[in-house]
């Protein structure tokens, strides 16, 4: 049995942040959800309120924080384009000044911490599928850059911080995850998908929908993560966290319509500049390393996803707020 330690998750209201918040609580861990619920919902974390070893702290992360921790996952930044493209100069602001405000935190409190980055370091792929080594694609000027650039230099300001200071650093580099908590009108593929068929409304693909994808459903993607924080401390990443089976935006679509029943037709829409083309993990070091691998498929966690949309009163999502 791990020792109990107190642990605070930044972004820990959001759709993954919830249910890493969870799990933490639920193993008997102190934790410290520290969120502005910029594009999550306090229904994410009602359940949690509950519990004494569960405490929140509506706090922006772009503003320093004083916090006495032995872990830190951060998490908090807008990661829907349609939500990080919102206020794009706030995103950047949000990874960039986000990390340095927790990186201090670590280095003064001596804390691990783990960075959330994602697969976008890799911008529109080169090689495929992505290692950890490839060095990425991506456009600096472009309007994915506040996410992807914040992001790289979130893992450079990590990187230094543990060269520098000896801060105990992970990485993982995340890829497409889904499943319930999503919000629905978040603009993401699935979300999207999803509600448009439940409604009976018409499935958007942006260009022809040959453009691929590989989904990862979120208790795979949160056990890779608790596994990485408690990995052993040479090993800092980053590392790849999907799942690296790969469908066609046209394939996923073609699934939604199959599990919800819906009549819906396709229709096609221009394909959003920058749009990476391929996306696929290597994760052969993340099953070297922390023995993890995906267990749950496309078609098994798009049925929970769709009961879970079906299930939720859509009008009370918003759209990101400031
Ligand atoms: P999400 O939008 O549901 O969660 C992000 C959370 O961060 C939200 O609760 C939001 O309110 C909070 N937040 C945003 N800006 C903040 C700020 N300035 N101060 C405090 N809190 C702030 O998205 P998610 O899918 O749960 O993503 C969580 C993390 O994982 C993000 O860092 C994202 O970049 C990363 N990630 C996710 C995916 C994915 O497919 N879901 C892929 C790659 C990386
Ligand atoms: N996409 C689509 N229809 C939609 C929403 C997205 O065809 O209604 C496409 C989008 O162009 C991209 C893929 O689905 O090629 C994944 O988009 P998402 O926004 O989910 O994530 P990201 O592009 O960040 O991987």
């Amino acid at each position: 049995m791990s020792q109990l330690k107190r642990i605070l998750v930044t972004g820990g209201a959001g759709f993954l942040g919830s249910h890493l918040c969870e799990r933490l609580v639920e193993a008997g861990h102190d934790v410290i959800c520290l969120d502005n619920f910029f594009t999550s919902q306090k229904a994410n974390i009602e359940r949690l309120l509950d519990y004494h070893n569960f405490e929140f702290i509506r706090h922006d992360i772009t503003m320093p924080i004083w916090l006495e921790v032995d872990e830190i996952y951060n998490l908090a930044c807008p990661a829907a384009p349609g939500h990080y493209q919102y206020n794009p100069i706030k995103t950047t602001k949000t990874s960039v000044m986000g990390a340095i405000n927790v990186l201090g935190m670590a280095k003064r409190c001596r804390a691990r911490i783990l960075q959330a980055s994602t697969s976008e370091v890799y911008g529109d792929p080169e090689i495929h599928p992505q290692t950890e080594a490839y060095r990425g694609n991506v456009n600096p000027i472009g309007p994915r850059a506040c996410y992807d650039e914040g992001k790289r230099v979130a893992e450079t300001l990590f990187m230094d911080y543990h060269r520098s200071n000896r801060v105990e650093i992970k990485i993982v580099r995340i890829f497409n995850t889904y499943g319930p908590r999503m919000h629905p009108y978040d603009g993401r593929v699935v979300s999207n998908f999803i509600r448009q068929a439940i409604n009976n409304e018409s499935i958007t693909l942006y260009g022809d929908g040959s453009q691929t994808r590989s989904f990862c459903y979120r208790d795979d993607l949160v056990e890779a993560m608790i596994r990485m924080m408690n990995s052993d401390a040479g090993f800092i990443g980053p590392v790849n966290i999907g799942n690296p089976h790969e469908f066609t935006i046209r394939q996923l679509a073609e699934l939604v319509v199959k599990h919800t029943g819906a009549t819906s037709k396709f229709i096609h829409k221009p394909l959003p500049e920058d749009d990476p083309l391929q996306r696929q993990p290597d994760i052969r070091l993340a099953k070297e390393k922390l023995g993890w691998e995906p267990k749950i498929q496309l078609e098994e966690g798009l049925k929970a996803t769709i009961d879970w949309f079906r299930n939720i009163n859509m009008s009370h999502y918003r759209p990101p707020t400031p």
